[in-house]
């Protein structure tokens, strides 16, 4: 049997069509809705990401601001441009795109953003009160993929869920949302011991490891959900793979995310979202 395709380009679309309302609602306030980009480097995918999360914010009623730093920009000197972002009231959310330049001390610059403008929940105050289930704001990616199995009705609590990954963007906070969900949480990373024995368990698959098709079917126990979220660029390969091989997962998957349509789209709805949701606050005073 074919499996459900979880399509997150169409559900993302629904879900900016929601918030456009929201965000015509506070235009009329006066309060225009802005988020702060941040890219430092000069990696073309980062690029990418950043031009898609500013297309997005256009269709939605968002402003977005770019900040393009060069490869040779100082950890201070990015420190220094989030520092003037928190410091104007009309900045409702900013975003770090990762990764940054190898040798900057990421956590450094993830923490300098304030946390009311936290609006991926990258600083170690955010990531605290995620921990604690008290978070304003969660990683968009993990946020994301917990929206797509709700908006497909697909149940998470009791489930067995497995991540395979444990990164401070998608893994670690995909395993907290999903606790948080009272999923039963198996978390993978490179030092695991057989990783298809605990793969094969998955009752909800979370793949996060950013190592192309690395998941095959014969590791996915026949009527799981299986979610992509790997985003990865392969030399002679057109566009972004995944981390899951989309066509031997489907033989065993009950449901399955496309990449790309899946879980990227996904995480700049939720970008959006948060970032309104700070702007609500501010209109609210
Ligand atoms: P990181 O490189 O920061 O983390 C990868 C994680 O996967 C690590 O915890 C690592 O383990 C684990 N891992 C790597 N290889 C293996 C392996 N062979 N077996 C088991 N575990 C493994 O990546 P990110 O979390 O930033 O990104 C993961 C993927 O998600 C990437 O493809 C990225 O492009 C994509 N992504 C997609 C987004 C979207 O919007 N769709 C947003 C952000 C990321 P260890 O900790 O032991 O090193």
């Amino acid at each position: 049997m074919e499996p459900i395709i979880l399509d997150g380009t169409r559900t993302a679309r629904a879900i900016r069509e929601e918030l456009k309302e929201e965000t015509r609602a506070l235009t009329e306030r006066g309060v225009e809705p802005t988020l702060a980009v941040v890219l430092a480097g000069d990696d073309p995918a980062s690029a990418t990401y950043v031009s898609m999360k500013q297309k997005a914010c256009a269709q939605t009623g968002v402003r977005s601001e770019a900040y393009a730093l060069p490869a040779s920009a100082s950890q201070q000197e990015i420190i220094d441009t989030i520092a003037s972002l928190n410091a104007r009231p009309e900045v409702d959310g900013i975003l770090v795109q990762h990764p940054l330049p190898k040798g900057l001390d990421e956590m450094a610059v993830m923490t300098s953003i304030a946390p009311g403008k936290d609006v991926d929940g990258v600083s170690l105050a955010s990531f605290g009160a995620l921990a604690l289930g008290v978070a304003q704001y969660a990683s968009c990616t993990a946020s994301g993929i917990i929206e797509l199995l709700d908006r497909y009705n697909l149940p998470i609590q009791g489930r067995h869920t497995v991540v395979v990954g444990r990164s401070i963007i998608v893994g670690k906070p995909a395993m907290l949302l999903f606790l948080q969900r009272n999923a039963t949480v198996t978390v993978c990373h490179t030092r695991t011991h057989d990783l298809a024995h605990h793969t094969r368990q998955a009752d909800i698959l979370v793949a996060a490891a950013g190592q192309p098709e690395m998941i095959t079917g014969d590791m996915i126990q026949r009527g799981a959900v299986v979610i992509d979220a790997g985003c990865n660029r392969i030399e002679g390969r057109k566009g972004d793979v995944g981390d899951v091989h989309f066509e031997s997962a489907s033989r065993s998957a009950f449901a399955i995310t496309p990449v790309p349509g899946g879980v990227g789209p996904m995480t700049i709805a939720m970008l959006l979202r948060n970032t309104i949701r700070s702007a609500q606050g501010r209109a609210c005073g």
